[in-house]
């Protein structure tokens, strides 16, 4: 039975009781008072004792009661156990949570609306410096570094910064943000520095085996050269060798240019200087028209007579490589067009082919080092692979982007654009 309805009937049967007695004996109404404050006091006491048990965090066994106070008692008692069970659980969670992120090598930090610390791991205090007691603190308060703070006042999250760590300036950290939830963010710092210094060692060597190829492969051209030139007349099969020789030698020679002039834009500084690019456009398509055979193909137009700040010789290396590639890659009786303009934003150069064009999942893979596209169709025509790698390197190191536009057998746009800025 609900304790409820045992508690009225024990009420019921005391009233009945007192009726009874109180018929008798004459006394109903005193004896009813008499029970009623006798019920309150006693409700009264319960509930004290019950106050008293909850104030002490009810912890441990209930006392003894009676009626539905029992079944309170017992109630409470158990959502008190339930609760203590759930406590413990997630205690449990949050140690495994704290161990496991204490046991990353990565720094990790979380982030407050206005950019204060909330939490840091372990490797956070090691490589950014970070106290346990600079909690509440804003970060950029603590790592000053210019690049960092500019970080996390332009909230451009999508990319990564590269900066040395408070620490020990000879770690290299990678630092990312990721925004999570309502305004919080997630600061991860990731230790570069061997990568860094791996991709520094490809960097020297590939810089130096280019150097130390260039003096062997000028002798053997040479030789070759002057076996080819003896008075004497060759058998066929010689001079057929002879001339695969110094193809082969000649395409390694390429190879070995593009990869050290590659391997300089990695590691040299920039010689910058004003340029004048209307002079540099029309001493390259001469240059171009005379090397490739190609007189009367490149019609060069130039809409301004802009001058850009930039080094010459990177940006020479990269308009030839473009106007080479539109004349290797169209027929011989195609025309090439260059051109040089200024819009509000940029200062544009473009080289439009009617060639073979570029299928449009090839597109952005031709600027990869080595890519050549089919093979076959490339091997036609001498390359090295590193021609378009070389014009992106050269573009990002003057803030410049490249656009490719192309159609199969209509022809390709490459198009340089340079921010205005640059103009001088
Ligand atoms: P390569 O030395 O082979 O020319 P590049 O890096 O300059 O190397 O070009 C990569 C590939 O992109 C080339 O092999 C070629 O297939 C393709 N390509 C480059 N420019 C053009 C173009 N103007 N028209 C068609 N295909 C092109």
């Amino acid at each position: 039975m609900a304790a409820w309805k045992k508690e009225l009937g024990w009420t019921l049967l005391l009233l009945l009781s007192v009726a009874l007695i109180g018929g008798i004996t004459g006394l109903f109404i005193p004896l009813l008072l008499l029970l009623i404050v006798s019920l309150l006091v006693w409700q009264i006491v319960q509930i004290s004792r019950f106050e008293r048990w909850i104030s002490y965090g009810g912890r441990g066994k209930y006392p003894k009661a009676k009626g539905i106070w029992e079944d309170i008692y017992y109630h409470v008692y158990q959502i008190k156990k339930r609760e203590k069970r759930r406590k413990k659980k997630l205690g449990k969670i949050i140690d495994q949570f704290r161990k496991s992120t204490d046991a990353l090598p990565d720094a990790a930090v979380v982030l407050g609306k206005d950019d204060e610390i909330e939490w840091a791991n372990t490797a956070a205090k090691n490589v950014l410096g970070l106290q346990s007691s600079d909690r509440g603190q804003r970060i950029p308060n603590l790592i000053r570094f210019p690049i960092f703070v500019r970080y996390l006042k332009t909230g451009l999250f999508n990319e990564t910064i590269i900066m040395p760590s408070p620490t020990n300036s000879h770690i290299t950290l990678a630092v990312r943000i990721v925004s999570y939830g309502a305004g919080l963010r997630l600061l991860l710092a990731q230790d570069i520095t061997q990568l860094r210094k791996m991709e520094k060692m490809r960097r020297d060597f590939v810089a130096n085996v280019s150097h130390e190829l260039r003096t062997p492969l000028t002798v053997l051209k040479g030789y070759l050269e002057t076996l080819q030139e003896l008075d004497e007349p060759l058998s066929p099969l010689l001079s057929h060798s002879f001339q695969q020789m110094q193809e082969q030698t000649e395409r390694m020679q390429y190879l070995v240019d593009d990869l050290l002039l590659l391997s300089n834009l990695e590691t040299q500084p920039k010689k910058t200087h004003c340029v004048d690019i209307p002079a540099l456009l029309a001493k390259i398509c001469k240059e171009s028209e005379s090397l490739n055979d190609s007189g009367g193909r490149v019609e060069l137009t130039l809409e301004t007579n802009a001058h850009l700040y930039g080094d010459e010789h990177e940006l020479r290396s990269a308009f030839s490589n473009l106007l080479g590639n539109a004349l290797k890659y169209s027929p011989l009786e195609s025309v090439v067009k260059i051109s040089w303009r200024q819009t509000p934003q940029n200062l544009v150069l473009e080289v439009v082919d009617e060639g073979e064009g570029i299928a449009e999942t090839e597109i952005p893979r031709v600027t990869e080092r080595f890519y050549r596209i089919d093979i076959k169709r490339s091997n036609k025509v001498a390359g090295t692979g590193l021609g378009l790698a070389i014009v992106k390197h050269v573009l990002l190191r003057h803030d410049a982007r490249l656009a490719i536009t192309s159609e199969l057998y209509k022809g390709s746009t490459f198009s340089c654009y340079f921010p205005v800025e640059r103009m001088c």
